[in-house]
């Protein structure tokens, strides 16, 4: 009886629920629990100067291993962990875990790597957001000067007033901004002219179609407009020689992408600075 009353409450459940809110029901739980587990670790994709050729610095990118489910894309969590607030805390796990790393490899010998990390619209919000950068620098003992933070247009354009006095905050602790996937959201030039901002990531959608003619004029025109802006431009997303070479043609500084290296766990990272992989001459 009891059995069977246990069924009917399932049933009840699962014709009222689609299966994808099952599937989320199932993500959040886990995704409640991932940090306390340890579920979460990073990987650091290098950044790399085109002039030179030399590995100028790296991009922090979340990763989440689960026991049974396997590891879980970004793309599928950050939406659900920012909707749950559970990105305050874990935003907060990425800057420490990531400003620690960065300042280890530092000591280790490497030169000052600057390192980017991601933030997303509710951490950029967050009140507390001022003191958690400060007290990720001050624990790690890593210069604010190294490191960039990732906003994106929407976070900045949504409310410029607010969105300003925010840069204008984490600027007067010495840290860069960055614009990324820029090119994708809506962003007015007025406005972008007057952010303090240092970095415009040119999103990897343009780069990957940079032979054909629309994309190239985009990527053109956004590297004229960072440089006359004064900021520098990294591209995003790199995959072939002829996008390389399109890129150092057109005086774009920087670039990441998997021509030269996937994001790396930080044994593998710390073998290539050890090698002291580069870029290939143009
Ligand atoms: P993003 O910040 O634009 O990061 C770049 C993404 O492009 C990464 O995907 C990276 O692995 C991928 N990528 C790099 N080079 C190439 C390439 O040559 N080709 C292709 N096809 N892809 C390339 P990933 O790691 O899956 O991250 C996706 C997004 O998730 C990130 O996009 C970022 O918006 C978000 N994310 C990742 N880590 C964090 C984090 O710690 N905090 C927050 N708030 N968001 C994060
Ligand atoms: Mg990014
Ligand atoms: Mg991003
Ligand atoms: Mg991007």
């Amino acid at each position: 009886r009891a059995k069977e009353q246990g069924r009917g409450h399932w049933q009840f459940y699962a014709s009222s629920m689609n299966a994808g809110t099952l599937e989320r029901l199932g993500l959040e739980s886990e995704l409640r629990h991932a940090l306390e587990r340890g579920q979460f670790h990073l990987e650091y994709q290098p950044q790399l100067d085109l002039a030179s050729g030399k590995v100028v610095g790296m991009e922090a990118l979340l990763r989440w291993q689960h026991p049974q489910l396997g590891r879980i894309a970004p793309a599928s969590f950050i939406g659900l962990a920012e909707e749950m607030g559970l990105i305050i805390p874990i935003g907060d796990w990425v800057l420490r875990t990531a400003c620690a790393q960065a300042r280890a490899w530092q000591l280790a010998g490497h030169g000052p790597l600057r390192l980017a990390v991601n933030l997303s619209a509710r951490q950029f919000k967050q009140r507390n957001l001022l003191h958690a950068v400060a007290q990720a620098l001050a624990e790690t003992g890593l210069a604010a000067a190294h490191l960039e933070l990732e906003l994106t247009e929407s976070m900045v354009m949504h409310d410029v007033e607010q969105a300003t006095a925010i840069m204008a905050n984490l600027k007067a602790l010495g840290v860069q901004l960055s614009i990324d996937d820029f090119g994708t959201g809506y962003s007015s030039l007025a406005y972008l002219r007057h952010f303090p901002i240092d970095v415009l990531k040119i999103d990897k959608t343009f780069v990957s179609d940079i032979t054909h003619d629309d994309d190239a004029a985009i990527v053109r025109a956004i590297i004229s407009l960072a440089h006359s802006l004064r900021l520098k431009v990294i591209a995003e997303g790199v995959e072939t020689p002829q996008q390389l070479a399109f890129l150092r043609q057109h005086g774009c500084d920087q670039m990441q992408g998997y021509l030269f290296s996937r994001p790396l766990t930080v044994s593998a990272f710390e073998a290539l600075l050890h090698e002291g992989s580069m870029l290939a001459a143009a």
